[in-house]
């Protein structure tokens, strides 16, 4: 998880109606949900339905009230992200295990200044789906509609985020969450016209480790998967590397060739050490990019303050240059 606190007095629910700012009442779109399936409202997108699985809401669990007002977009977001929680990998599989998580992360959000629980949603190792941030269940089944969460700095805006209990940098996710996380990306994609290439995960917005690179490496899979639901595959998204301490070769190279450009004291030796780590933190603060990260760092004593990865390699690269370097990167990964 990651942001900023992003909540701003702009509209609030009451009676199934959207309240904003101005005063005007504007319908929070009934369960017509087939008026904005099928339509193609977005590039790639997909033409089928898919069943809304079972969700938890949050009175189901026992959430407190938010103590800030939702921020309701009359739009539907762009991306839908995959999200690790970075707690420990439960063996209790439990509905009561689910809540007890959806409290427990709304806790920490709610300590944090966030308001409320900073992702729409939240799925168990059991394969249990809850509501995680208030509204975000009757925004989805709107279909027009997203509840601005805080899991994704810079992003929140049109990420719609999904946290998935455990830690996946080395182990694999249980079956049952894979699962319910099919169900629920094929859902929220096809309420919102979202083709398979709007799947992302944490660490295509910041440089972090989330949602594992186990998981991570699963999310062709997951677009496979919901394709396959959906009857539409877009094609696979091009992303930029993560780079971390450790790691070597020809992407550090380039990551270091870039940086020295820049004036950034590394050497050019193709090898990602604590060293460089600490100059790419220096020029990531000097250059304002969100420190936040999911909760890797609190429960793997991990520091991702010097990771390199979506959001520094803008920085090194201009505009115009930018996807023919992604292209280049992933070839010599
Ligand atoms: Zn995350």
């Amino acid at each position: 998880m990651s942001d900023q606190p992003a909540f701003h007095r702009r509209t609030f629910f009451k009676g199934g109606l959207a309240v904003t700012a101005a005063g005007a009442l504007t319908t929070l779109a009934p369960a017509a949900a087939s008026a904005a399936v099928g339509s193609g409202s977005t590039s790639g997108g997909v033409g089928a339905r898919a069943a809304e699985p079972t969700i938890h809401t949050t009175a189901d669990w026992g959430a407190q009230s938010p103590t800030q007002d939702p921020i309701i977009l009359d739009h539907a977001p762009t991306y839908i992200v995959v999200h690790h929680t970075a707690g420990s990998n439960s063996t209790d599989y439990s509905l009561d295990r689910a809540y007890t998580i959806s409290r427990s992360i709304q806790q920490l959000h709610m300590d944090n200044g966030w308001g409320d629980s900073g992702q729409q949603f939240t799925n168990s190792r059991g394969g249990h789906i809850t509501e995680g941030r208030h509204h975000s269940l009757d925004a989805v089944q709107g279909g027009t509609q997203h509840v601005q969460g805080a899991h994704v700095a810079n992003n929140n805006s049109t990420c719609i985020g999904i946290e998935n209990e455990g830690i996946y940098v080395d182990v694999d996710v249980t079956e049952a969450l894979w699962n319910s996380l099919v169900d629920l990306v094929a859902w929220i994609a096809a309420q919102y016209g979202l083709g398979t290439d709007s799947i992302l995960g944490h660490r295509d917005f910041n440089s972090t480790e989330c949602p594992g690179t186990v998981l991570y490496g699963r999310l062709p899979e997951l677009r496979d998967a919901v394709g396959a639901r959906l009857g539409a595959r877009s094609a696979e998204p091009t992303s930029w590397p993560l780079l971390t301490p450790g790691d070597a070769g020809p992407q550090v190279r380039t990551a270091q060739t870039l940086l020295r450009d820049r004036g950034v004291n590394v050497a050019k030796d193709g090898v990602f050490t604590a060293a460089m780590a600490r100059e790419v933190a220096k020029f990531k603060r000097a250059n304002g990019v969100t420190q936040l990260a999911c909760g890797a760092a609190v429960h793997r004593n991990a520091d991702e303050s010097g990771f390199l990865g979506s959001d520094v390699w803008p920085l090194l690269v201009s505009g115009a240059e930018r996807e023919d370097m992604k292209g280049r990167l992933a070839r010599i990964g």
